[in-house]
C-alpha cells in the first residue's frame, strides 16, 4: 500500500484504559536520561517567505541519504557555525511512525545523532513501552544544528531548516508523526499550538495523524508527566494497529 492509498482511522481513546503503572515501572528514574511543500497552502501556513520557498529545490528526486550529504554541508543559518556537528537524524528510511523534536543537545552535537542524551535515554523507553524500537522508526529534530546552551531555536533558523525537516517527512511518508514538544508541534501542525492543550490530540494534514506529546526532556525535569505521555503513546500504538 502506498502512502496515498493508506487508510488511516482515529483511535478511539478510553480514558479509563490509562494504565496505572507508569512512573518508576514502565520508565524507572535513570541516573543519568512537512514536508517540504511546494504546494501554496503548506507555504502559507508557516508564513514562509520567497527565499525560503527556495528549499523546494530539496523536492528533487533525492534519497534520504543524499538529502543527508546534503544537509551535512549546510549553512544557510547561522547555528552551523557554532555546533560541531549537522545531526540529520537516523531510523528506518520507511519507518511508519517518525518521531521529531526540536534540536540536537550537547551529547547530540558531540556524537552527531539524535537523542543520545539522557533525554535520548527516555526517549528509549518511550519506545519501548508501545514495543518499537530505534530501527523501527526515524528520528530526527525541527533544527538539525545545536543552538548554543540549548536556547530555543529562533524563527529564522526554524524556517532555514525546515526544508529539510519537510524533505525527510517527504521521503520517510511516515503514517505517524510524534511531536515531541511544543516547537515540533509549532512547526509541523499549528504556529498558534500549545503543547499543553494540543497534547495527546491527532491531527491529521496531508494523510498524516500527528501527535503532539511532550518533549522527553520535559518529563526530566517534571516527571508526573510521564503519565500524560504515556497515555499519548498508548494512542500512538494504537493507531499503529491499526494502519
Ligand atoms: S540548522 Fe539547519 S539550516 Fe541551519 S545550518 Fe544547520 S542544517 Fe542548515
Amino acid at each position: 500500500m502506498t502512502g496515498n492509498e493508506r487508510q488511516l482511522t482515529l483511535p478511539i481513546w478510553n480514558q479509563d484504559d490509562v494504565s496505572g503503572h507508569i512512573q518508576g515501572e514502565l520508565w524507572p528514574e535513570s541516573k543519568e536520561s512537512v514536508v517540504l511543500r511546494q504546494d501554496e497552502q503548506t507555504m502559507e501556513h508557516r508564513g514562509k517567505t520567497e527565499e525560503e520557498s527556495r528549499g523546494g529545490e530539496l523536492n528533487q528526486e533525492q534519497d534520504l541519504e543524499a538529502l543527508k550529504e546534503r544537509c551535512l554541508t549546510c549553512t544557510k543559518c547561522g547555528l552551523r557555525a557554532d555546533c560541531t556537528h549537522v545531526v540529520f537524524g537516523e531510523g528506518n528510511p520507511k519507518a511508519k511512525v517518525m518521531f521529531v523534536g526540536e534540536g540536537p543537545g550537547r551529547d547530540e552535537d558531540r556524537q552527531g545523532r539524535p537523542f543520545v542524551g539522557a533525554a535520548g535515554q527516555l526517549l528509549d523507553r518511550i519506545l519501548g513501552s508501545i514495543d518499537l524500537s530505534r530501527d523501527e522508526v526515524y528520528i530526527t529534530n525541527v533544527v538539525k544544528c545545536r543552538p548554543p546552551k540549548n536556547r530555543m531555536p529562533n524563527p529564522d533558523e526554524v524556517v532555514a531548516c525546515s526544508p529539510y525537516l519537510d524533505a525527510q517527512i517527504r521521503r520517510i511518508n511516515p503514517a505517524i508523526i510524534v511531536c515531541l514538544g511544543a516547537l515540533a508541534t509549532k512547526t509541523l501542525i499549528d504556529k498558534n499550538a500549545k503543547i499543553t492543550r494540543m497534547r495527546g490530540r491527532w491531527h491529521e494534514k496531508d494523510g498524516i495523524l500527528y501527535m503532539p506529546t511532550f518533549h522527553p526532556a520535559a518529563l526530566l525535569r517534571d516527571p508526573s508527566k510521564k503519565r500524560l505521555v504515556w497515555e499519548d503513546m498508548k494512542k500512538v500504538k494504537e493507531a499503529l494497529g491499526n494502519l
